[in-house]
């Protein structure tokens, strides 16, 4: 039976019809050459899509993105390694509870929300006593996009570890590893990607191995060194989302297929598109830098709440749009671009929202 509802969320997304059909299929044993075929060619793709310098290496943890989160700080850092975390919304401030969950020193350069990073407000600080710089390329709560260069740019020039959360960013913006030095970059499958959540990805640069294979590690589950051991011949330590690695699988060789600019291109045509035919219309876009991958919109209607809409689409066209939690919530909300939608499904929502305004 087909589904009558549409994501416009930023994840979990709208997925293809030939991804669906692998998600009904029987799983397959995995302790064999042919799995790992699969994930060597996986670890191939995936790093030759982000253009990876040589001696990277790709893990695959079943565990949404937060566990990629929590995995890349317990596997590279003693408690005593000082953080700087930059946090402009809720994704920034998991970061931060993460780090003070274990214990972990760190500190937060805090950023009004929608508001761009100002790499230099950073050198005020005293950047000698912090290991690791973490951020969300695209703070997804807020839609807020953040400038990868002067971010590594920076990085390099304090001689700071840079981990990058690109869980909201990933096929909707730009990542070129050959030229942004990025040391730990963190995915995850049911955003750009478009498959079932249930899959995180860490890609390591050769510096972020070393930091891994020299220190202790906190986690028996998301034991780093174990799994980039075992990967070295296609394997996973436990069990990992098999499904989920199929649709993988055949999601990475169309991005190939396709071309990686081409597949951010469809994104950003539908971002593009949206915000045009948006012009004429009640709204503000939030973030002062958007990301392709949602917008982020303030209604300037006061008759109507972002709730309103939210619940409202729902009821009334099946349409899923994304609520903002806490007090932003009364604020904004956010319509995704990501996953199997179309200019079409775009004229659906519009016309929708123009429904509401009717009254
Ligand atoms: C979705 C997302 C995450 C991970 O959230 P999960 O609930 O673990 O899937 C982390 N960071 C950003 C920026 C995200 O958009």
């Amino acid at each position: 039976m087909k589904n009558t509802f549409k994501l416009y969320t930023p994840g979990p997304v709208q997925m293809a019809d030939d991804i669906l059909e692998i998600g009904s299929q029987q799983v397959r044993y995995f302790r064999n050459n042919a799995f790992m075929n699969k994930m060597l060619r996986i670890e191939q793709v995936f790093l030759e899509i982000l253009k990876a310098r040589s001696q990277s290496r790709l893990i695959t943890l079943t565990a949404s993105g937060t566990g990629a989160m929590e995995a890349s700080i317990i596997n590279c850092f003693n408690a005593n390694e000082k953080m700087l975390i930059i946090n402009g919304g809720s994704f920034g401030a998991r970061f931060a509870e993460i780090c003070k969950y274990h214990g972990q020193a760190y500190e937060e350069h805090t950023l009004e929300a929608g508001k761009s990073l100002n790499i230099e407000d950073l050198s005020t600080l005293d950047l000698k006593s912090f290991s690791c710089l973490l951020v969300n390329h695209h703070e997804t709560s807020t839609g807020s996009l953040y400038n990868l260069d002067e971010i590594t740019k920076f990085c390099k020039k304090n001689d700071l570890f840079l981990i990058v959360d690109a869980i909201g960013s990933f096929l909707a913006d730009p990542i070129d590893l050959s030229t942004n030095d990025i040391d730990i970059l963190i995915v995850s499958s049911h955003k750009g990607l478009a498959l079932q959540p249930g899959l995180s990805f860490l890609v390591l640069n050769e510096r972020a191995i070393k930091k891994i294979q020299q220190s202790a590690g906190r986690s028996y589950y998301f034991d780093l060194k174990r799994a980039l051991l075992d990967g070295t011949r296609g394997q996973t330590p436990w069990t990992p989302a098999l499904q989920i690695i199929d649709q993988l699988e055949v999601r990475l060789e169309t991005i190939l297929k396709d071309g990686v600019t081409a597949t951010i291109n469809k994104v950003k045509g539908l971002a593009e598109d949206f915000r045009f035919k948006l012009n004429s219309m009640p709204f503000k876009i939030f973030p002062e830098n958007s990301s392709n991958a949602i917008t982020a919109l303030e209604p300037l209607d006061n008759r109507y709440s972002p709730d309103d809409y939210v619940n409202r689409l729902l009821i009334e066209r099946e349409i899923y749009v994304c609520p903002n939690g806490g007090e932003l919530g009364r604020k904004i909300f956010r319509v995704g671009h990501l996953g199997d939608l179309s200019i079409e499904d775009n004229d659906f929502l519009i016309q929708s929202i123009k429904h509401i305004l009717k009254g």
